[in-house]
């Protein structure tokens, strides 16, 4: 349940409800929006009793929520949230654009792209140094080795740096480097991992599941919430369907599904969804029209020789006609929205 306070209400009344809720054993999100402010109810319901808390003063109404999870629902918090990651805004209506390598595979490699993807425009830098392969056998990662290059390419171009995480272990360590955290879509519901990742104090791009709906995706998102983490960026990948002519279903209908439930900022991996260089630039654009905020691209500076995912990573002048035609479309979309 939330709690709309009405828009004269005091910071008295406010502090009594949420003193009052506090006492009962229940926890409180407090959000303090342009015109009202709502304080979101966390815990077991039926510790409310009877309590008539309409009649509170400073309270206009409460809404029960349905949905299993609240935090992260716009009945919440209706204004968009926006994460501020080293000066730049992902969210509100700006655009984010994060590229680089499936896989940090070298210090010459990761700094190679990382130059060129800044260069181009992009906002951040990925790699990844922890990976969760399908195969035992395939490349796994540099580990904190591949940290450490990340964070010199961070100090070479000034782009903040995204990986990921795939175990409490790897997050312990990567909090030590990283700007921005990924849970992969392997691990979408690994809830120990969605836990801590909710007691770290840094953003978290959250990945669609492979098999995933948009309401378990939501719920992931929930369980880092609900360790106090509200920095989360939703990151659609595609799904597993009957479809074989492309790696995995980009399901760009999910941006606009997102937007009307979640105030939590969208992004999107043409990389990853369709597994193919080819479809990137189309279906990043796709994306950006669907109202994404943004994009997670994978480059490599030699795409024939990568570890890993070379079929879908962009080369470097590829990806510079990306950020051109998305930076225009981009733009033009202030004016189709109005
Ligand atoms: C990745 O971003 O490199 C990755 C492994 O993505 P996903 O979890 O979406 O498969
Ligand atoms: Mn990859």
């Amino acid at each position: 349940m939330v709690i709309v306070m009405k828009p004269n209400a005091t910071q008295q009344q406010i502090d009594n409800i949420s003193e009052y809720l506090k006492k009962l054993g229940l926890g409180v999100h407090i959000s303090a929006g342009a015109e009202y402010t709502i304080i979101g109810i966390i815990g077991d319901k039926r510790l409310l009793g009877d309590t008539p808390i309409e009649l509170m003063p400073g309270v206009e109404k409460t809404i029960p929520i349905a949905e299993p999870y609240k935090l992260v629902t716009k009945t919440f918090k209706p204004e968009p949230t926006v994460i501020e990651v080293r000066g730049h805004k992902i969210g509100g209506g700006s655009l984010t654009v994060i590229a680089g390598p499936c896989a940090v595979e070298s210090e010459d490699q990761t700094l190679a792209t990382a130059i060129a993807v800044k260069n181009a425009g992009a906002h951040m830098l990925r790699g990844g140094a922890y990976k969760p392969r399908t195969s035992p056998y395939s490349f796994q990662g540099l580990e904190e080795e591949g940290l450490k290059i990340l964070a010199e390419a961070r100090d070479a171009t000034g782009l903040p740096i995204v990986s990921e995480v795939i175990s409490p272990a790897s997050l312990e360590i990567s909090l030590k480097y990283l700007d921005i955290i990924q849970i992969g879509a392997r691990n979408m519901q690994n809830f120990q991992l969605l836990r801590e990742a909710g007691q770290a104090r840094v953003p978290v791009i959250l990945k669609r599941g492979i098999s995933a709906t948009i309401e378990e995706w939501l719920n992931a998102a929930e369980y880092i919430m609900s360790e106090g983490n509200y920095q989360i960026i939703l990151c659609e990948r595609g799904i597993r369907t009957f479809e074989t002519a492309t790696r995995n279903t980009l399901d760009i209908s999910a941006v606009p599904v997102l937007k009307e439930q979640t105030h939590l900022p969208v992004i999107v991996d043409p990389s990853h969804g369709t597994g193919k260089r080819d479809l990137v630039i189309p279906m990043s654009l796709a994306a950006i029209a669907a109202g994404a905020d943004g994009l997670i691209v994978e480059v490599h500076r030699d795409p024939l020789h990568a570890l890993s995912d070379g079929p879908q990573s962009l080369a470097p002048d590829d990806f510079a006609e990306l950020m051109k035609r998305v930076k225009i479309l981009h733009n033009a979309m202030e004016h189709v929205n109005g």
